[in-house]
């Protein structure tokens, strides 16, 4: 498989430095608030290298941070009159939730900043021994002019960064204005929120930065195989990372960055939580949003390097892929098969399979790969309209399927309860029937109906299945 490297550029083909096992480091949430859609968009597009590293046969040691600590964390702990643990917990539940809700696969580890402040000040140290880092009242900054590649993962122009130096003097006690701080001298009030621990160059809290560095190395070692983030965070923060953990270990820190590109409103705002107005998964699934359909735009609707745009018709017609992909799933599994296969479906379902692990090899392009699939279901319905799918032909089919929900993982999920509820409402319906109360009885069938499931009267008794959910049209008796 070939992977587009930020670092150089290029589009190079991937292995892992121990064969078979791929170390992947992936930003995760500051849990200061719920994550928007934009930061849903970068966690799945980790969920798809990871399952896509799986595919491909590796095995995938992944671990995603939770930061939880910040200014902003502060901040709000601070107003609330929490200790900063009180206040990111519900936040913390939530992000779990949603990753759950949203069907990512879920890391190996999530380990917490706060819970890795010895690793932090191990780190720390040895850049201030090695004089990468330097002490300014009581806070830390690493010295950016002590580490020459500073700048080459984003193409940065040092020349313009010290020319930025002279012009802005700001409060800090910096050498240089572009030095980012590795350790905040505590203040008073970081006592009682539980925000201020010890260490040998004065007591205070860590920067932002140093939080994946050091725990990154943590759990995967000085050199990682992958790291990947949005596309926001490679500068600054992929920058420094790379600055502190290569000054610190002497060793190589990442061998391939991806960065996946931002989401954008509907009015072509970009998402953040700065700006104020951002969407999170909860106000997309109360305005009536099916989580399969929020997964499915986010990864599959556009390739992670290219912008997306979140708009209700964008995720209507996401839900309508869908629907389509799990109905023809259904009508596959219902197929009795013709007495013999049709050897140019078989060939064509043959080259699909493979054209769509070559797209998904080529820098995980699932869009395409989609687009593909897509296609060929629309042959595949032909065959089927004519009874000309045999045996072999079903089990490639229902192969291809796998092989696409592998990644999208839409298709084969079951809603927990709902086949009980249908079952349950056609009991009560045909209860009704019985009983001649035929208003009920239709009542019950448009209301699963306008849910998108569709009761058919057949010989083994009332059968349903997915269409599209809408108004009902025909008022026709039971
Ligand atoms: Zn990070």
């Amino acid at each position: 498989m070939r992977l587009h490297n930020t670092f150089g550029g290029t589009k190079d083909v991937f292995e892992p430095l121990e064969p078979g096992l791929v170390r992947m480091y992936t930003c995760g949430p500051t849990v200061w608030n719920f994550a928007h859609v934009g930061n849903l968009r970068a966690f799945l597009f980790y969920d798809l290298i990871r399952r896509h590293l799986r595919v491909a046969g590796f095995r995938v040691t992944h671990v995603m941070n939770l930061t939880d600590i910040d200014d902003r964390i502060l901040d709000q702990a601070m107003h609330a009159g929490t200790t900063i643990e009180e206040y990111i917990e519900p936040y913390a539940r939530a992000f779990f939730e949603d990753m759950a809700t949203l069907r990512a696969q879920p890391a190996e580890h999530y380990p917490r900043a706060t819970e890795h402040i010895p690793e932090m000040v191990d780190m720390i140290s040895t850049l201030i021994k090695n004089e990468n880092a330097y002490i300014a009242d009581g806070d830390v900054y690493f010295r950016i002019a002590s580490f020459p590649a500073y700048g080459a993962l984003s193409h940065l122009d040092r020349a313009g960064l010290k020319a930025g130096a002279r012009v802005a003097t700001d409060k800090y006690e910096k050498e240089s204005v572009s030095d980012f701080a590795l350790w905040k001298k505590s203040q008073p009030e970081d006592e009682e929120i539980g925000a201020s621990w010890e260490a040998p160059f004065g007591r205070g809290r860590p920067g932002w930065h140093i939080e994946c560095s050091a725990m990154s190395k943590r759990y995967l070692g000085e050199t990682l195989d992958i790291h990947a983030g949005g596309v926001d965070l490679l500068f600054p923060h992929h920058e420094n990372e790379i600055a502190q953990s290569e000054a610190a270990n002497q060793k190589p820190f990442v061998r391939v960055w991806l960065h996946s590109e931002h989401l954008f409103d509907a009015t072509g705002e970009k998402m953040s939580k700065s700006a104020g107005g951002f969407t999170t998964l909860r106000d997309l699934i109360g305005a009536g949003h099916d989580p399969l359909a929020i997964r499915f735009f986010l990864i599959a609707n556009a390739h992670y390097r290219s912008r997306l745009r979140l708009s209700d018709d964008a995720l209507h017609a996401a839900a309508e892929q869908v629907r389509r992909l799990r109905e023809f799933n259904e009508r596959v599994i219902r197929t009795a098969p013709a007495v013999s296969d049709d050897a140019g479906l078989a060939q064509r379902t043959a080259e699909v399979r493979i054209a769509y692990r070559e797209a998904l090899d080529d820098d995980l392009n699932l869009p395409q790969g989609v687009g593909l699939v897509f296609d060929h279901i629309r042959e595949a319905n032909a065959a089927l309209d004519a009874g000309r799918v045999g045996p072999s032909n079903k089990a490639s089919l229902l192969e291809l399927i796998d092989d696409l929900d592998a990644h999208l993982d839409v298709i084969r999920v079951e809603e927990p309860g709902l086949a009980e509820e249908v079952e349950r409402l056609i009991a009560e319906r045909e209860e009704a029937r019985r009983a001649r109360d035929f208003d009920r009885a239709d009542r019950i069938r448009d209301d699963l109906r306008s849910r998108g499931i569709a009761l058919e009267d057949s010989r083994d008794g009332v059968r349903w299945r997915r269409i599209s959910p809408g108004p009902v049209i025909e008022a026709g008796r039971s």
